[in-house]
C-alpha cells in the first residue's frame, strides 16, 4: 500500500518542530518531507535537511510547473511542498510526516482525504509567548506578528483529527506517536498485508 500521510500544524512557537524531530527518530519507516522554501535558514538550518531553501525565481518556477502537491504563503515567505519529493516518499510505502501551515492541512486534506491531521495547541498564549522568545531566533515585530495570528490560527484546530496540547514535551511526542502507530493499526490499512498470510 502507498504510505499514509500524517500532517501536523500549529501556530509558530508552539513546539511543532521540535515535537516532530524526535517523533521521526522513535518511529522507524517514517519519512519526512522536506518542504521548500523562500524563508532564510535561521541558526543550524541546513539546505536538503530542514527544508530546501531557494530564492523566489526558483520558487515562482516551481509553482508555474506545477511542481507542488500544495504551497502557500505564511508570514511573508512561501513554503510548498513538492509532488516529486512526496511521491518518492509514499510509493516506496513509507508513511510521511509533514509539518505545514493551516492552508497546507486544508489542501493535503482536500488532496488525500485519508491523510490524518494532527494540530499542536501551546498550553496557553503567554506560554507561546515565552516559547517565541526563548527560542531566540525571532525579532520582536515578527514575534509580535505571530502572537497576532496565533489566536486565528487557533481556531482551525476544530477540522483537524486529532488535538494534542504540548505543554510537557515528552507527553505531547507520546501523544504524536500513538496516533500514527494506532493509525498504522487500522485493520483497513493492514487487511492487504494480513491476507497475504491468512485467508480472511
Ligand atoms: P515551532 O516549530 O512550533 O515554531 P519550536 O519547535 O521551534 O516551535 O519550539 C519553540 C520553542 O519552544 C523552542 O525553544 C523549544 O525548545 C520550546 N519548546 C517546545 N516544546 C516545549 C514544551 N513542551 N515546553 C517548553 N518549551 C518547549
Ligand atoms: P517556519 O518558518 O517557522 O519554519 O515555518 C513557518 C510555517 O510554515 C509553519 O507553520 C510551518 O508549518 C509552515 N510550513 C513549512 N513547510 C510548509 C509547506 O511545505 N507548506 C505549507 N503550506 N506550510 C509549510
Amino acid at each position: 500500500m502507498p504510505g499514509q500521510l500524517f500532517v501536523i500544524s500549529a501556530p509558530s512557537g508552539t513546539g511543532k518542530s521540535t515535537v516532530a524531530m524526535a517523533v521521526r527518530q522513535r518511529i522507524p519507516g517514517l519519512g519526512y518531507s522536506i518542504s521548500h522554501t523562500t524563508r532564510k535558514p535561521r541558526g543550524n538550518e541546513r539546505s536538503g535537511i530542514d527544508y530546501h531553501f531557494v530564492d523566489d525565481e526558483t520558487f515562482t518556477k516551481m509553482i508555474d510547473e506545477g511542481d507542488f502537491v500544495e504551497w502557500a504563503k505564511v508570514y511573508d515567505n512561501f513554503y510548498g511542498t513538492s509532488s516529486s519529493g512526496l511521491q518518492d516518499l509514499t510509493a516506496s510505502g513509507l508513511d510521511v510526516l509533514m509539518d505545514v501551515d493551516i492552508q497546507g492541512g486544508r489542501n493535503i486534506k482536500k488532496r488525500f482525504p485519508d491523510s490524518v491531521l494532527i494540530f499542536l495547541l501551546p498550553p496557553s498564549l503567554e506560554e507561546l509567548e515565552r516559547r517565541l522568545r526563548k527560542r531566540g531566533t525571532d525579532d520582536e515585530s515578527v514575534i509580535e506578528a505571530r502572537m497576532e495570528m496565533a489566536a486565528d490560527d487557533i481556531k482551525n484546530c476544530v477540522w483537524y483529527d486529532y488535538i494534542i496540547v504540548n505543554d510537557k514535551l515528552e507527553k505531547a511526542i507520546d501523544e504524536v506517536q500513538s496516533i500514527i502507530v494506532s493509525e498504522r493499526r487500522l485493520t483497513e490499512r493492514q487487511l492487504p498485508g494480513i491476507r497475504k498470510l491468512f485467508d480472511v
